[in-house]
């Protein structure tokens, strides 16, 4: 990246990194009074409406819910939609702004609209970065196929210049109202962006760049011929475990002799790599430079009843329980080995919808992991109809001050949905989703989704719980937000 830098540019840089209080720009305090006042002129005002370019449609869904492998069959199956709580088919809810999203077509810029124009604004002056921070949506109902939207936007807030982690700039904030096309509201989004300038950061890069930070592999782990197979499975995605080939006897760490019946002929049987968690320690000293710490160290119990220890990955310490479901995922550490190690188990989506009476407040939702491919990322921005390079192309991405592509804001809200769907069951209805975003979610990364319950009430004569939840990356919380669901009542 800093190859494509003038000295100048370079120089800026390095200016605005060390005093992030110079703003490096050329502005007087005037000039920015006076700018800032341009920005916020039209606080307030609202732009021309925008019509979706289609319909509420069966395609779009089904490509939505195939990218977020969202199965709740009442969005693309009409027989089990029939019988669910519309009586039809419906959109996923968090779909709203898929919806009237432009499409793979050049921006358009309206002078008139408030939004645009403060966004063109903050271009021309430099603050070319974007970055989405906040989303809430409100559903007055979920949507039908050939609902036909129209969003208003508003232009509600625009910030002070604040120096944030990824640069010096302003946030915007906007309100979207949608319409269907009776003219009935059937829902509305606040949502928040920053325009940065890009290279005003506090952390450029995040301290990975320079070498310095980088983490030092993991230990080689010895070989031996009695073991190949175990690490030689692990190179395949395939985890190994020692069988004796005169009885079937399985056994781990690998011997060179059955202690079942003493015969010397040994095979192998590739596990299912799921488990249950037996026994645990935390590990916070000493501190072996190769480990991240807090170090959760686990006894895993496999399907196949051998016990192997290993590291759980990506959850907190404090989430470990005793019995919770794992599964195997290979961690390369150096080009020619990979280690075998467990995450948080995915629960299979519950197929019945749970009643109010069957949660309270302080119930946990259970860990959700969610591998960060480079697939799920790509298809899901696509599937939103939502085509910036920086979530498809990683060239494009790291140009703009990326690290690499990375997941767009609404498919935080759509994994986020998800995530309370399959736990609460096919026929809960979300009435709100509101995220806030952190730290980026990278490919080749794990989001653990958590949540709990913390109230449930009577809001309008519907029973409704309310959710928090979070999706911890292995930097930090991607996702952090709050949801009410509409459950029956028993
Ligand atoms: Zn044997």
């Amino acid at each position: 990246m800093s190859d494509d830098m003038t000295g100048e540019q370079k120089q800026k840089r390095e200016a605005g990194r060390d005093d992030p209080g110079s703003m490096s720009d050329d502005m007087t305090g005037e000039q920015k009074e006076a700018f800032l006042a341009e920005l916020r002129r039209q606080v307030g005002s609202t732009g021309t409406p925008t019509t979706a370019r289609d319909p509420v449609n069966q395609p779009m869904i089904r490509h939505w819910c195939d990218a977020m492998d969202d199965a709740n069959p009442i969005y693309t199956d009409p027989d089990a939609a029939r019988r669910g709580p519309h009586g039809e088919i419906t959109a996923p809810p968090a779909m709203l702004n898929a919806w009237t999203m432009v499409g793979n077509v050049p921006r358009v810029n309206d002078p008139q609209d408030p939004a645009s124009g403060v966004y063109a604004m903050l271009d021309e002056h430099g603050y070319a970065g974007v970055v989405a921070t906040n989303s809430e949506h409100v559903y007055h109902r979920y949507l039908r196929l050939g609902d036909h939207l129209t969003g208003t936007v508003k232009l509600v807030e625009v910030s002070d210049e604040k120096q944030t982690a990824l640069g010096i700039g302003h946030f915007v904030t906007t309100e979207t109202e949608y319409h269907d096309q009776h003219g009935h509201h059937v829902g509305s989004m606040f949502f928040r962006i920053l325009k940065f300038r890009p290279g005003t950061g506090r952390s450029t890069g995040s301290g990975d760049g320079d070498g310095a930070n980088q983490p030092q592999p993991r230990p080689r782990p010895s070989r031996n011929q009695d073991t190949d197979f175990f690490w030689q499975g692990s190179r395949v995605g395939e985890l190994r475990i020692q069988q004796c080939l005169g009885c079937g006897h399985l056994q781990h760490p690998p011997g060179n002799r059955c202690p079942a019946c003493g015969a010397t002929e040994m095979g192998y049987r590739v596990t299912s790599g799921r488990g249950t968690l037996y026994s645990y320690v935390v590990a916070h000293h000493p501190r072996v430079p190769s480990f991240d710490y807090p170090l959760n160290i686990g006894l895993v119990e496999l399907e196949e009843g051998v016990r192997l220890i290993s590291n759980v990955t990506d959850c907190r310490s404090d989430q470990l329980k005793v019995g919770m479901p794992l599964e195997v995922w290979h961690m390369q550490t150096h080009e020619d080995v990979s280690l075998p190690v467990f995450r948080p188990a995915r629960v299979p989506r519950n197929p019945t919808t749970l009643t109010i009476n069957e949660v309270g407040a302080g119930d946990e939702l259970p860990l959700c992991p969610i591998p960060l491919t480079p697939t799920l990322i790509v298809s899901t921005a696509i599937a939103s109809r939502d085509y910036q390079e920086v979530h498809h192309d990683r060239d494009m991405a790291i140009r703009k001050g990326s690290e690499d592509i990375f997941m767009n804001i609404l498919t935080s809200s759509g994994l986020s949905a998800r995530y309370l769907g399959d736990w609460a069951g096919p026929n809960a209805i979300l009435k709100n989703l509101r995220i806030r975003l952190g730290v980026p979610n990278y490919p080749y990364d794990c989001m653990t989704m958590s949540g709990s319950v913390t109230a449930t009430q009577e809001v309008d004569g519907v029973a409704t719980v309310t959710v928090s939840f979070q999706g911890l990356n292995s930097r930090g919380p991607h996702v952090t937000g709050t949801a009410e669901l509409g459950l029956p009542r028993p």
